[in-house]
């Protein structure tokens, strides 16, 4: 029980590797805030969580920025505070740089750095007065390294990497954390969408041969949001089966 009597909030819990990561935290002892963008959904992970311990949820778009402070405040006045934020939501809108259209690129910063920087602003107002506190960032590969087509996701992932670099710097007197963990490709709805001869050469390339399940990166969130990572700040834990070696 490494995370018992911690507020946790997992934003995008519905599924893949926020679902894993909410999963871990309640198996650890937190209470978990779940995101999900709609009413219904919120409803239905807590059902389906609520056997791994204590969940609740909000209906949150990390885009609405007004609707993100009405939840932090939320969640203070109603669970007392909060100790960890996973920043995990992200989608992709591929396409190669000439023909990507603005929309692409609009959507992708809006909820893979704007959304970033909506909920860790708030997590922050919240830990720099207790003086206690983690963040972690979902990065990726893709933001160390580049890939194919996803010119508006490299941006992003780079881009919480510059983020989570900075916040350390300007959070660790308060005694807060920030790290960004860099899955490699995990097995999820959006890695379905990728095809399979992509996904075949990514497990060829890997040292340990296969792509990552979502646990494997629920794992280094629960490192990271635990007390014995309390000296680790500002870094990007590659969690990713040794692809890019
Ligand atoms: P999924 O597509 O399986 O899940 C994404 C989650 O984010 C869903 O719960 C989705 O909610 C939520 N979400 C999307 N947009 C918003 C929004 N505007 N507001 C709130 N929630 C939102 O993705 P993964 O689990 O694969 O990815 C999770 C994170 O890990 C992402 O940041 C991704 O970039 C990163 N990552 C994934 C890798 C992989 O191989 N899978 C590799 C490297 C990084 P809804 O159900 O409403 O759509």
């Amino acid at each position: 029980m490494r995370l018992k009597g911690k507020v946790a909030m997992v934003t995008g819990s519905s599924r893949g590797i926020g679902n894993a990561v909410a999963k871990k935290y309640l198996e650890e002892g937190a209470k978990v805030v779940l995101i999900d963008r709609d009413e219904e959904g919120v409803k239905k992970s807590i059902e389906e969580m609520k056997q791994y311990g204590d969940a609740v949820g909000y209906a949150m778009d990390v885009t609405d920025r007004a609707r993100v402070q009405e939840v932090f405040e939320t969640v203070v006045k109603e669970h007392g505070t909060l100790d960890i934020l996973v920043n995990n939501a992200g989608i992709t809108q591929d396409a190669q740089l000439y023909k990507m259209k603005e929309e692409q690129w609009d959507a992708v910063i809006n909820v893979n750095l704007k959304g970033v920087f909506n909920c860790a602003q708030e997590a922050v107002k919240i830990m720099r007065d207790k003086k206690t506190g983690s963040i972690i960032n979902i990065s990726s590969v893709v933001g160390l390294y580049g890939n194919f087509g996803q010119v508006n996701y490299a941006a992003t992932k780079s881009g919480v990497i510059g983020m989570t670099k900075t916040m350390a710097k300007e959070v660790g007197r308060k005694n807060v954390t920030v790290n960004a963990v860099a899955p490699g490709f995990i097995m999820t709805e959006m890695t379905q969408k990728m095809p399979d001869n992509v996904l075949d050469m990514m497990r060829e390339k890997a040292p340990l041969g296969r792509l990552g399940e979502p646990e494997d990166i629920a794992n280094a969130c629960l490192f990271l949001a635990s007390d014995e990572a309390r000296f680790v700040t500002g870094t990007v834990l590659s969690v990713d089966g040794g692809v890019v070696l």
